[in-house]
């Protein structure tokens, strides 16, 4: 349900509305238009009594939201949302509206000298957000499984000393707490779309969730997952489409360029692709992260690698620094015909800072 309020309605008539929903045993949702405040009662159903909400003061209409999600709906917030990633001891980048991000870096962290030369190599070939696997959800238990807590804290410094923030992968309940104060942007990989324990605890968070569509989920799956996240109170989502099973089997899996004005016109949230795992293969992933932007994504999450013969992992997808250069220059070019622009490079900070609440030094 949301309570949409006239245009002048004093904070004291907000603040009621909020008492009367919480009473009535649901979750009161804030949503600051430029023009009016709405307010969503989010619960089971049959809780809400919608008539008593229409009469309170302040209150233009009461208005159910007919889709099965609600706080992730256009419904609820008809302005696109934008999510800051960074801030603290890396700049902040933002996604969505006209704000395009480019996220890049290996599949795996290997080691850290890897990862700090595909760092520095993405960073200066225009992306502005660092990603990196610490955890890695393999096919085969036999599989390079990452590096874990080493990984992720030269995820970190390296973050850190680049001016980039840093997106990684959570898999499991139990990394969160320690994943939280060390991540600028949680991953929620495509086999964990529908972990729903996993995404109320990044819910509970307040860092920004990527949340990838899983191998099989439809565009509604995907916003019910998006909207367990929202509904424990974090704001931050960032859909992320990388490809679907189809009977298709020349590439690994189905970019479905389609689901980005498919979630543009059912949400606000803003919406990147993963050309890399759609792919499967570095002479395709141009092609589909142009496809991407032109279709009206913010930006995308790319594999990258100097060296992908002696990967760990995603070798075949992952294109030379080289190549990924160039690609960016050409996603400029293409996010400026659909209004978006891909932020400059953040300046680094100096060198040789330690951040003391993190424990590791730059
Ligand atoms: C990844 O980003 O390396 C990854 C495992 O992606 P996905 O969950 O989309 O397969
Ligand atoms: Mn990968």
């Amino acid at each position: 349900m949301i309570i949409v309020m006239n245009s002048h309605a004093p904070q004291a008539s907000v603040d009621r509305v909020v008492a009367e929903i919480v009473r009535m045993g649901c979750a009161p949702h804030l949503s600051q238009g430029r023009f009016r405040t709405v307010i969503g009662a989010v619960g089971e159903e049959g809780l809400i009594d919608q008539n008593h909400l229409a009469a309170l003061d302040g209150v233009e209409k009461v208005v159910p939201i007919m889709k099965p999600y609600k706080l992730a709906s256009r419904e609820f917030h008809d302005e696109d949302t934008i999510v800051e990633i960074g801030g603290g001891s890396v700049p902040r980048v933002k996604v969505g509206g006209p704000h395009a991000a480019c996220i890049a870096g290996p599949c795996a962290v290997e080691n850290e000298h890897m990862l700090r030369r595909i760092a520095r190599e993405v960073r200066d070939g225009g992306a502005t957000i660092l990603r990196g696997g610490v955890y890695k959800p393999r096919t085969s238990p036999y599989s390079f499984q990452g590096l874990g807590e080493d990984a992720l804290n030269w995820m970190r410094s390296c973050g850190d000393e680049l001016g980039m923030p840093i997106c990684v992968e959570v898999m499991d309940t139990r990394q969160v707490e320690t994943m939280e104060r060390k991540v600028d942007c949680f991953q929620i990989g495509a086999r964990s779309m529908q972990n729903f324990d996993l995404l109320r605890e990044v819910g509970r968070t307040r860092k920004p969730v990527l949340l990838k569509r899983g191998l099989a989920a439809s565009v509604k799956d995907w916003l019910l997952s998006a909207e367990y996240v929202l509904s424990q109170g974090n704001r931050g989502v960032i859909l992320c489409e990388r490809g679907i099973k189809t009977f298709e089997d020349s590439v690994r899996y189905t970019l479905d360029v389609t689901s980005i004005p498919v979630v543009q016109e059912a949400s606000h949230l803003p919406i990147i692709v993963d050309p890399s795992h759609a792919a499967g293969r570095r002479e395709y992933v141009p092609s589909l992260a142009m496809a991407g932007m032109a279709a009206g994504a913010h930006g995308i999450i790319v594999e990258v690698h100097y060296c992908p013969s002696e990967a760990q992992c995603d070798g075949p997808q992952a294109l030379f620094p080289p190549v990924f250069t160039e690609l960016m220059g050409q996603l400029r070019r293409v996010a400026a015909i659909t209004g978006k622009e891909f932020e400059p490079i953040a300046s680094p900070p100096p060198t040789g800072r330690v951040d003391s609440a993190l424990g590791v030094s730059a």
